[in-house]
């Protein structure tokens, strides 16, 4: 059996956060809102409608360049492309064919490797079809949301790197502030080309495009699926189509839907209701300025602080990664492993994140636990309880208090208890085996004590002072 290597290209529609849609003054956030509600007489074509350029999608533009170390384009334009589908009334797409606003960077992946980007551009979403048995609906509300498309270089060679390069896409578009993210209502959509070709050969093999992925984990398992499938026809000699196929999650395969051996012919031409951009280098240079703190700075940032695999995973947590950077050093650490021993394993974690703590309330919550005020299990409930919308407004102190949970470390009025414990005597018989070599027993005195003290008592003291008491 023949071995070959798998090139993976990836173009990347990322819808941008706007207030206002890229081409109108209509609201581009229709989450939650009736179909066809947020829709401009631009979005519906009416005759004589002109587009006006959104200003703040080029700001946002920018900065998502700058995100992917990329070139931003002093000029730029748009252009026309034409095709017909009951889902755009324009009959064209207002688009960047030639003059890209985005110039060539790479997205860096957690290891290092860079993916090169070939360019990037601004573009208006098409609307939504909704098909039923015998009809379809049309909903407009997307239409001409800005989005610039990605396109990335054939540098991608294995399922886990298109997985890789799409998740850390998300994440530079999500840090830059240029997008909501949510890849579950289509913020990003994922087209992936893969081709096979010899080991060693220079040239690429006959390409199949999936479309419009939409996790991560769905772009790592159409390649992987993609691979076998190729493979195995190119070992029996066959030729691989060019074409595009659809991927189905539950059944876990790409099957075709149309063939592509003639490119389509999208009569590109100049947009001609809208005029060039020029963009000044201090524009440029402001816009760029604003980009936020980047995954790769906190990465920086963290790294000795934060275990390699825990940062991994709290990057995809752009709030959290915020919050952290507010708290001091000796925090960080305690603070992340509360979120990835507490937090990831509540099943809410999501609507969690979007009401977290205050820095304040959490350095207190980690100087109690560093001061053994707090014992471990206890500072997981307090850190819980902050999510708990009756306590939220609370100090870690406050809520410490009123759920009893304060450590005794009142070391007198711990050896008075000690001193109860011993005095009993049904430990009568464990203190003298303790005496005899049983080590074991200490940890039946100290559960003794941790009773009679109501679970206050700081263990570790308490066996201090037992073992004290215990050599006399
Ligand atoms: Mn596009």
């Amino acid at each position: 059996m023949s071995r070959y290597e798998i090139t993976v290209g990836i173009e990347c529609h990322v819808q941008l956060s706007t207030k206002t849609k890229l081409f109108s003054e209509v609201d581009n956030d229709a989450r939650g809102k009736e179909p066809n509600s947020c829709v401009s007489p631009v979005d519906y074509a009416l005759p004589g409608m002109l587009p006006r350029l959104n200003g703040e999608a080029i700001k946002f533009a920018i900065r998502a360049g700058k995100a992917m170390n990329c070139e931003i384009n002093p000029n730029s334009r748009f252009d026309r492309k034409h095709y017909f589908y009951p889902d755009s009334p324009k009959g064209y797409q207002i688009t960047q064919f030639y003059h890209p606003i985005i110039g060539a960077g790479y997205i860096e992946l957690p290891d290092g490797t860079k993916i090169r980007i070939e360019h990037a551009h601004l573009e208006g979403d098409a609307g939504k079809l909704t098909h039923f048995s015998n009809y379809s609906l049309v909903d407009l509300n997307r239409v001409d949301t800005p989005l610039i498309e990605i396109v990335s270089m054939p540098d991608i060679h294995s399922a886990k790197q298109a997985h890789d390069y799409c998740k850390e896409l998300w994440r530079a578009m999500v840090y830059a502030g240029v997008t909501n993210g949510d890849l579950y209502n289509g913020n990003m959509r994922f087209d992936v080309n893969i081709s096979l070709a010899p080991e060693g050969s220079d040239k690429l093999g006959t390409r199949a495009e999936i479309k419009n992925l939409n996790s991560f984990r769905s772009v790592e398992h159409a390649v992987e699926y993609e691979y076998e499938r190729q493979s195995k026809l190119l070992d029996k000699g066959e030729k691989i189509k060019q074409e595009t196929r659809g991927w189905s999650d539950a059944t876990g395969k790409t099957t075709p839907q149309r063939s592509k051996e003639e490119a389509q012919d999208y009569r590109y031409m100049p947009e001609p209701d809208l005029p060039p951009i020029r963009l000044s280098k201090k524009f440029i240079e402001e816009e760029a300025a604003k980009l936020p703190t980047t995954p790769k700075q906190y990465r920086e940032k963290f790294k000795n602080i934060i275990a390699n695999d825990t940062l991994e995973i709290l990057l995809d947590y752009k709030p959290l990664m915020e919050k952290l950077a507010e708290l001091k050093e000796k925090s960080v650490a305690r603070v992340s492993n509360l979120f990835t021993s507490v937090l990831l394993a509540e099943e809410k974690s999501v609507e969690m994140l979007n009401s977290l703590p205050t820095a304040t309330q959490l350095s207190e919550l980690c100087e109690m636990t560093e001061k053994k005020e707090l014992s471990s299990t206890a500072s997981k409930e307090v850190f819980l309880r902050f999510f708990d919308p009756d306590m939220k407004q609370k100090t870690a102190r406050d809520i410490a208090k009123e759920l009893n949970l304060l450590q005794e470390n009142d070391l007198s009025a711990l050896e008075k208890i000690v001193d109860g414990v011993l005095a009993n005597p049904a430990t009568k018989q464990a203190q003298e085996d303790f005496k005899a070599g049983q080590e074991k027993v200490i940890g039946f005195l100290v559960g003794q004590v941790m009773k009679a003290s109501q679970g206050k008592a700081n263990p570790s003291s308490a066996q201090e002072i037992l073992r004290q008491k215990l050599k006399n």
